[in-house]
């Protein structure tokens, strides 16, 4: 590593350091912390820019490790957090995203959870379907006993997470999926109403085609043991519909994600099929795939009010190559995962501070023109990407199950990566960068947000801020009253083109949300993590509604939210005391 010290770069927040003090830079043995963030940044860029001389690409890796160290530096794209706590140290794991293989059988549940712990600890998360064991209290024959089913199994799951919470680096998270044709169905469906249980676990129930077409047509659909195949029996899809819809309502959880949509687009369907995702849904896996992300600052996209096209393209392209080069450097937690993740090159470069370029583009989240401008953004992503993984393609091959792949088609170029693009929740990199999280609206204008488990940060938003005084309305007073309200909705002492821009999470309709979700979506390759806000009152109706419109504007899952029905929150409005 460079011992010249980084000049401090004016683009990090006083909060973004201390996010990066707690768990990101390295330490001695006693704790003392031995770099700076920008010491950290370019840890990072020398590791991942080496991955050129060991590819032997003729590109000169001094030259490219500025470019990453700058593109960093100046916060216009982060990696996920793995790759900024691990590059270049011991560790050396640099992926945020696994989902691991759970078979009906002792030795494979055990495995799955040795495996697990290994990845916890480097601080990758992992996601599971649970559908291949058998249901409780079927027959096991080598015991003459009975089984207990996915649902105790999970609690297994639970437990080893909850135990290793990742020493030193972040605690657990997983996500566990069943399919809505599991005999457990219902009682997984509830099994997080208690919000005591399960803690460190996501929920979805993987829902079908023949579950939904159930749905609409009010009939009834089969529920299979996975061990033999076996009708166990029938239940009414409207009914489980309704007990999905029912839960979540009440605390956000379960999740649904639409399993036949992630197969339609799973790019090697010649390897195996996708059963899950991980742990915030963005990004579908094969067992035993891992795949590391990045995102782009659209908030540092713009120039005098306008999208700043080459910048962005600039960035695309450099950000695709960083990634694919992450694959080259990253040290696996197992030779399985080793092996899938290098015969896919999955990666998943997504974007943040989408909400902060609609407030400098001035047109307001909850517009037609928004959504329709980020269909077109996330094309030139996803075109991009495209382009400059098959570029990459040409100079070192491209992903080694490319033959059977859905692009080994005649007159198609060959590319290096399985899939470029993903939409990251961006929960921690986002405060680092100082931007809006993923393609979330602002979720006030002032808030008290909860990090890295028990810390509080209060923030007002920065151009809100910059805007007020500019335009003569700023006042402490002020200030705290928009803390107090949250929105700016009831505050007509601030003019109306600026409410209306800075609208919030909880000022847009669910509706608004899906229309953003799915403008992403579409030129997508893997999935978009994101919350559909529903205020206190909203009504089961209102959630079901929203399901079924996720479903047919080609949405690949659903996460709402329903204010205040959890006792913890992540995010929450400022009280007043
Ligand atoms: P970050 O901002 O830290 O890079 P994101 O909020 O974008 O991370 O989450 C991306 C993915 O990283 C998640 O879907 C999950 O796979 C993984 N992840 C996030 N938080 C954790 C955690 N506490 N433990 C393990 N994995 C996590």
């Amino acid at each position: 590593m460079k011992k010249t010290k980084q000049s401090p770069s004016p683009a990090l927040s006083a909060n973004a350091r201390t996010v990066l003090e707690r768990r990101y830079l390295r330490r001695d043995a006693d704790g003392k912390i031995l770099e700076t963030p920008e010491d950290m940044f370019r840890r990072v860029a020398q590791t991942i820019a080496s991955a050129e001389t060991r590819l032997e690409t003729g590109t000169d890796a001094a030259k490219l490790e500025e470019q990453f160290y700058r593109m960093m530096v100046e916060l216009d794209f982060l990696p996920n957090s793995p790759t900024l706590m691990n590059a270049g140290r011991e560790l050396g794991q640099l992926s945020a995203c696994f989902v691991l293989p759970v078979d009906d059988s002792m030795e494979s549940i055990f495995e799955a959870i040795k495996h697990t712990a290994l990845i916890h600890k480097s601080g990758g998360g992992t996601g599971f379907s649970f559908s291949r064991i058998r249901p409780a209290n079927d027959v096991v024959a080598s015991t003459s006993g009975v089984s207990s089913g996915p649902l105790s199994f999970m609690k297994v799951f639970d437990a080893a997470t909850e135990t290793i919470k990742q020493g030193g680096t972040r605690r657990g998270a997983n996500m566990g999926i069943l399919r809505v044709d599991h005999p457990d169905i219902m009682d997984f469906i509830m099994c997080k109403r208690d919000q005591r249980v399960l803690t460190n676990f996501n929920i979805s129930v993987g829902l079908t085609e023949d579950f939904m077409k159930a749905v609409e047509e009010d009939g009834e659909y089969d529920l299979l043991n996975p061990r033999d195949g076996r009708l166990i029996k029938k239940l009414s899809a409207r009914k489980v519909f309704e007990h999905i819809v029912d839960l979540a309502w009440n605390n956000g959880e379960p999740g649904i994600i639409f399993l036949d949509r992630l197969n339609r687009d799973n790019p090697t369907p010649h390897v195996g099929e996708i059963e899950s995702t991980n742990p915030c849904g963005e990004q579908p896996l094969l067992p035993y795939e891992s795949c590391n992300l990045g995102s782009i600052n659209l908030a540092r996209m713009c120039n005098d009010g306008d999208i700043d096209w080459d910048k962005l393209g600039r960035t695309v392209r450099l950000a695709t190559r960083f990634l694919d080069n992450v694959i080259e450097v990253n040290k696996y937690p197992l030779a399985q995962i080793d092996e899938m993740t290098r015969a896919n090159r999955k990666i998943g470069l997504g974007v943040m501070g989408w909400a902060d370029m609609l407030i400098k583009l001035g047109l307001p989240y909850n517009s037609t023109d928004a959504a329709r401008l980020g269909e077109k953004v996330m094309k030139f992503i996803q075109d991009t990407a495209h382009e400059t993984s098959a570029d990459l393609a040409e100079e070192r091959g491209p992903f080694p199950n490319f033959n059977g792949s859905i692009y080994d088609k005649p007159g198609v170029r060959p590319v290096r990566n399985a899939t470029c693009t993903t939409i990251a929740p961006t929960g921690t990199i986002s405060i680092i960068a100082g931007s809006s999280s993923g393609i979330e609206p602002l979720f006030a204008v002032s808030y008290v947000r909860q990090v890295l488990d028990n810390d509080i940060l209060v923030e007002v938003h920065p151009l809100f801020e910059q805007i007020a005084k500019e335009m003569d309305f700023y006042s402490p007073e002020l200030m705290k009253k928009i803390a107090e309200h949250g929105t700016l909705r009831d505050l007509p002492e601030i003019p109306e083109d600026i409410r209306k821009v800075f609208v919030t999470a909880h000022d847009i309709t669910p509706e608004d949300h899906i229309r953003m979700q799915s403008a992403f979506q579409k030129y997508t390759d893997n999935a978009v993590s994101k919350t559909v806000n529903f205020c206190h009152d909203a009504t089961r109706e209102d959630v079901a509604m929203v399901y079924q419109l996720a479903y047919r504007s080609g949405c690949k899952g659903v996460t709402i939210y329903r204010d205040g029905s959890r006792d913890q929150q992540v995010l929450s409005v400022a009280k007043s005391e």
